[in-house]
């Protein structure tokens, strides 16, 4: 069996994380993980202030790609698979979006400019993959839940972020109602984190192609921790 991270942040790209791309490499390699996926805040979240500052589309890319960077270069060095995705905002509705690289955002500067339809249609014609994540969670800095079932491929059911796991129980029911595959992750943003999530696979997987054909046949374990109680 192997172990994969799906959803995680790092500090050189998002502004609420506070572990570094390196930093979390060593971590999930020490904790017996064979992968991980850096899904950063999409120019559109939580991404730094440099990053949407960035003088040209090419350098806010390049910015962008930092996080990324940095947790690939650390884990060809210690054994770990390093994959690229992000989540993209829409007011509420958290996208993860895999199968796409650093080639197909400074082909498309365009990117942030299109409503979240057009965006998730050009994602899914350039071969990309969509995970709503965390569907039902509820915090202060969301202010609805907006449930997207036609515009997105996969849901999230379980993730260490959410504070109270009947959210967790809530993106169950709504990926078995509408039928749609299952993930989980942790969105991890610091190395303090106690609980951690992301899925399990029979075979290894050797890029982001496989991760997402993992998911879309049904082939992942998602794992649930054991609930803390603080
Ligand atoms: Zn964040
Ligand atoms: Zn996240």
């Amino acid at each position: 069996m192997f172990r994969y991270e799906t959803h995680m942040h790092t500090r050189e790209t998002s502004a609420c994380a506070s572990a570094s791309g390196a930093e979390q490499a060593r971590r999930y390699k020490q904790l017996g993980y064979d992968g991980i996926i850096i899904t950063d805040h999409f120019f559109n979240g939580n991404c730094r202030r440099e990053i949407k500052e960035g003088a040209g589309w090419e350098e806010k890319v390049e910015l962008f790609c930092a996080g990324y960077d940095a947790a690939k270069e650390e884990g060809d060095r210690i054994g770990l698979k390093v994959f690229f995705g992000w989540e993209y905002c829409y007011e509420g509705a958290d996208l993860l979006t895999y199968g796409l690289g650093k080639d197909w955002l400074l082909a498309t500067p365009e990117v942030c400019l299109m409503n979240v339809f057009d965006y998730c249609d050009r994602v899914h014609g350039d071969g990309g993959y969509i995970v709503h994540a965390h569907p039902f969670r509820e915090a202060n800095y969301l202010r609805e839940i907006r449930l997207l079932p036609q515009w997105t491929d996969a849901v999230e059911i379980y993730n260490c972020g959410n504070a109270d796991d009947r959210m967790n129980d809530r993106a169950r029911w709504y990926a078995e109602s509408c039928g749609l595959p299952i993930t989980a992750g942790s969105d991890n943003h610091h190395l303090t984190a106690a609980r951690l999530s992301g899925v399990i696979t029979a075979d290894p997987l050797g890029g982001i192609e496989d991760y997402i054909d993992a998911v879309k046949n049904r082939r992942v374990i998602p794992i649930v921790p054991p609930v803390v109680y603080e």
